[in-house]
């Protein structure tokens, strides 16, 4: 018996949705119990062909897109709504640092990736993440967004990391318009950007940081930057 293994066994692990202890296999490696997992599949309703969020009543292009918010992103997906249980997936992972939960949503982006028609014809552009703000790591240990580049890249996807975040204000109190201010040219890049890229972050709200980013490497050459995002608020 390998010390893992013995581990496991008497301290099992607990699904981050309902509790339920999780002993082996593929519910101890996600961190979810089958029937939670299940209940986490987004429904199956029209998304928007420039954002990717949910339709409502609208035809193809959600009312922010056609009223022009598209920004410097060319298109976008989004996973999960920011709510129910999702956002009980959400605070788990990025809160409590539930390690497992990474290897889930890792895999919930690549199978976005490619369900939204961003993985390019031959199947690799290169992924850059949405950078931390500064001294993040130092503050509180990790950054849920690089945790979830290193396991992409364990599943052998190109991850590229060009950008850095300068110091700015915190967003979260601030509208659109002032997320939009508060990050501009805080964002920048290391190193020359690829022309065409996935975009990714953990969660989108006003879509702001997606945005900043995006011009950021289009100032610096890139041609064409697919937003993607977990979870959409
Ligand atoms: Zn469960
Ligand atoms: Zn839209």
């Amino acid at each position: 018996m390998t010390r893992a293994f013995l581990r496991e066994l008497l301290f099992p692990r607990n699904c981050a949705i309902c509790g339920k202890a999780l002993f082996f296999g593929r519910e101890a490696w996600y961190g979810l119990c089958g029937g939670c997992m299940k209940g986490l599949e987004p429904g199956g309703e029209e998304r928007c062909v420039s954002c990717g969020k949910p339709l409502i009543s609208e035809d193809s292009r959600c009312l922010p897109c056609r009223e022009g918010e598209a920004g410097s992103l060319d298109r976008a997906y989004s996973i999960y709504p920011y709510s129910g249980p999702w956002r009980k997936l959400l605070a788990a992972y990025k809160f409590e640092k539930n390690r497992a939960l990474g290897n889930f949503l890792a895999e919930k982006l690549t199978e976005a990736a490619a369900q939204a028609g961003f993985t390019g014809k031959d199947g690799g552009l290169p992924w850059v993440p949405v950078p931390p703000r500064p001294h993040k790591i130092r503050r509180t240990g990790w950054d849920q967004v690089s945790y979830i580049s290193l396991l992409l890249k364990k599943l052998g996807l190109p991850v590229y990391s060009c950008l850095k975040r300068l110091p700015s204000q915190s967003q979260k109190k601030l509208d659109r318009g002032g997320r939009m201010t508060n990050l501009k040219g805080r964002v920048i890049c290391i190193k020359q950007p690829p022309a065409e890229l996935i975009l990714f972050d953990d969660v989108i709200t006003t879509g702001a940081t997606l945005n900043t980013c995006a011009a950021a490497l289009k100032a610096e050459g890139t041609l064409r930057v697919l937003g993607l995002s977990l979870f959409y608020g």
